[in-house]
């Protein structure tokens, strides 16, 4: 029975993954390298669990229990208790497996990983760790206490009982799991990101303007967001790591990343969260950069 539930990295997906972990009754354990992030992860966390009160989604004690339920920390020792640990850092490979060999000899021998990773190989990842029966994918949406789903991914020694608890964690958040197979990027973004990238495509080869993108894919195909925006949203660091582990994973040219995705992201124009990416952020309205 899961009851404790760690968490590696108070980024965007983080502080969202605590807050639906502690809203569903479980102690929260948040780790980050930065403490910083940590202190506005719980700003964050207090900011959307006043919009769910406000909304009559829960009531005012439970956004205090909630955030009672959360500690936070520096050092992996926090996790000696966890049942479950989802690991939520930067999108990178040698990042992710170092954290698995800092994890690994501070949790119970029982206790079981999960990676919200967006495309990494779960195998590969659950081998880096001591116990690959215990470790699958829990691939969590953006932003996570709105979003309705969680894919699941076995790992090839991925544990039906590994599977089963981690479901269960999910029905209990209120939300869907789908089941996905381990294959680069999986179903959402093996789908989502390629439009995206050949978005960021038509706009390099000066089909559209950013705002004639958006416009053209939420008017004519019904998308709550446009593609750009969206990808301002996910991150454009983020989206480029699918890319390329598309591209490396499936070795086809159709997945290679536009070289302007590459360039803003080599600018540090990550999108939303620094403030520029498609759009500009710094004044009241998004304003579209071209
Ligand atoms: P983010 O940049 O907002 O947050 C990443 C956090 O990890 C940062 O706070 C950083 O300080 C921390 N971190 C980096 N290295 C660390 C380390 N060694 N130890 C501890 N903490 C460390 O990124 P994000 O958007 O929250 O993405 C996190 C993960 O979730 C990635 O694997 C990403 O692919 C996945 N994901 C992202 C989205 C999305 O829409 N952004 C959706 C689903 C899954």
């Amino acid at each position: 029975m899961i009851q404790k539930i760690g968490v590696i990295g108070a980024g965007q997906m983080g502080n969202g993954i605590a807050h639906v972990c502690a809203v569903s009754g479980y102690d929260v354990q948040l780790l980050d390298a930065n403490e910083d992030q940590l202190r506005k992860a719980l700003a964050t966390i207090g900011k959307n669990l006043d919009r769910q009160v406000a909304k009559g989604k829960i009531t005012a004690d439970q956004k205090a229990e909630a955030l009672e339920r959360i500690k936070t920390g520096s050092n992996y020792s926090i996790f000696a208790d966890s049942d479950l640990v989802v690991e939520a850092a930067t999108e990178n490979e040698v990042v992710k497996k170092a954290i698995f060999q800092q994890l690994c000899p501070v949790l119970k021998p029982e206790a079981l990983i999960a990676s919200n990773t967006s495309s990494i190989s779960i195998t590969r990842l659950g081998a880096s760790t001591d116990r690959p029966g215990r470790f699958m994918g829990m691939h969590f949406m953006n932003p996570v206490p709105l979003m309705q789903l969680v894919e699941l991914i076995r790992g090839i020694a991925t544990a039906e009982d590994t599977f089963q608890l981690v479901r269960e964690v999910v029905v209990r958040m209120g939300k869907n799991p789908v089941s996905a197979e381990d294959f680069p990027a999986f179903i959402v973004n093996r789908i989502l990101l390629p439009m995206i990238n050949e978005a960021v495509y038509t706009l390099y080869e000066g089909v559209g303007s950013v705002d004639a993108i958006d416009t053209a894919m939420r008017l004519g195909a019904n998308h709550p967001m446009g593609p750009l925006e969206l990808a301002d949203f996910i991150g454009l660091d983020v989206c480029l790591a699918v890319m390329q582990v598309l591209h490396d994973g499936l070795a086809d040219t159709k997945y290679r990343p536009c070289p302007l995705l590459v360039k803003y992201v080599e600018a540090g124009w990550l999108g939303r969260k620094t403030g520029r990416g498609f759009y500009d952020y710094s004044g009241e309205k998004p304003v579209p950069t071209r």
